[in-house]
């Protein structure tokens, strides 16, 4: 399958890894948009969040709890962090892979742009 997460996750490209189980591999984001910005992907192939279906619901609370670890672990969940997932073209998707975006050691403005 044409897709550069999967090709990731097979190890086709070698990611820089933060994080990694048997359902979810974490990697640093190659274009950071804050001090910390990790990707977070299920290792099975889901295209977008409207592809999620209800086998895999523990999956997808799997990649919030990563974050949410992740957060901790590298020393920001006190004062705060965001995460966002991208749908399609009008949320800003550019790789159709679901992933969650972990972002870091700044401080982030709302409402996103
Ligand atoms: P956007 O590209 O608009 O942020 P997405 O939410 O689909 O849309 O995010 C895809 C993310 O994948 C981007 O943050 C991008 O920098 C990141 N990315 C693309 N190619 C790579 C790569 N080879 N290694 C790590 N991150 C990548």
């Amino acid at each position: 399958m044409d897709c550069l997460f999967c090709k990731m996750v097979n190890r086709d490209i070698e990611p820089d890894i933060v994080y990694e189980d048997d359902h979810v591999l974490a990697f640093n984001d190659i274009n950071p948009q804050a001090p910390t910005h990790i990707l977070i992907i299920p290792k099975k192939h889901i295209a977008t969040l409207n592809d999620i279906e209800e086998g895999d619901l523990a999956l997808v609370g799997r990649l919030q709890y990563t974050a949410a670890r992740l957060a901790r672990d590298l020393g920001f969940a006190e004062d705060g962090y965001r995460v966002v997932m991208n749908c399609n073209d009008h949320g800003g998707q550019s790789v159709y892979h679901v992933h969650m975006h972990l972002m870091g050691g700044r401080r982030f403005t709302w409402p996103a742009g």
